[in-house]
């Protein structure tokens, strides 16, 4: 079987970066599972596994623009430090270099990272920890199989390694 739209792949990978830092990776006993060809993963790199079978060990790079673009001033952002201030949040949140996840205006989940505090504003980096970044990924196929009709409705995996949600 190969690597098509609506397969579940597993995989093993590692993505690291220029510097030869690791940034991510799965291992063979606890694969990435994914539903390819629907957007689950960049799709650059969806478009990269096409056509590969079972057992295929894979090398490719990915630029900035396939990756997670890059970075832009403007989401650097200061915020009111007031919103910060509930019962519920916790005391080291404003830590710099947290990632401290957000909404945007929409209610979509954002991650910021802390760069700044001062008495009114909290200086957050809106911009993907990836950006700007060529990714290099090597991994290889562990499995291929066809989602079911219930996996593509929810745009998800189910089972071992997936969601165990409903
Ligand atoms: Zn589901």
């Amino acid at each position: 079987m190969q690597i098509s739209p609506n397969k579940v792949i597993s995989i093993s990978y590692r993505l690291t970066l220029d510097n030869g830092e690791l940034a991510d990776e799965a291992t063979a006993e606890h694969p990435l599972m994914f539903i390819h060809g629907i957007g689950q993963t960049l799709e650059a790199f969806d478009d990269k596994l096409h056509g590969l079978e079972t057992g295929a060990e894979f090398q490719f790079s990915l630029t900035p623009d396939e990756g997670y673009g890059t970075s832009s001033p403007e989401m650097v952002i200061d915020i009111s430090r007031s919103i910060f201030n509930g019962p519920e949040v916790p005391k080291d949140l404003l830590e710099l270099g947290n990632m401290v996840p957000m909404q945007d205006q929409d209610g979509r989940p954002m991650n910021g990272i802390v760069l700044a505090v001062d008495d009114q504003n909290v200086r957050m980096d809106f911009n993907h920890p990836l950006a700007d970044q060529n990714l290099h990924f090597t991994g290889t196929i562990i499995s291929i199989r066809e989602a079911t009709d219930e996996e593509k409705d929810h745009g998800h995996v189910h089972g071992p390694g997936g969601h165990h949600h409903h």
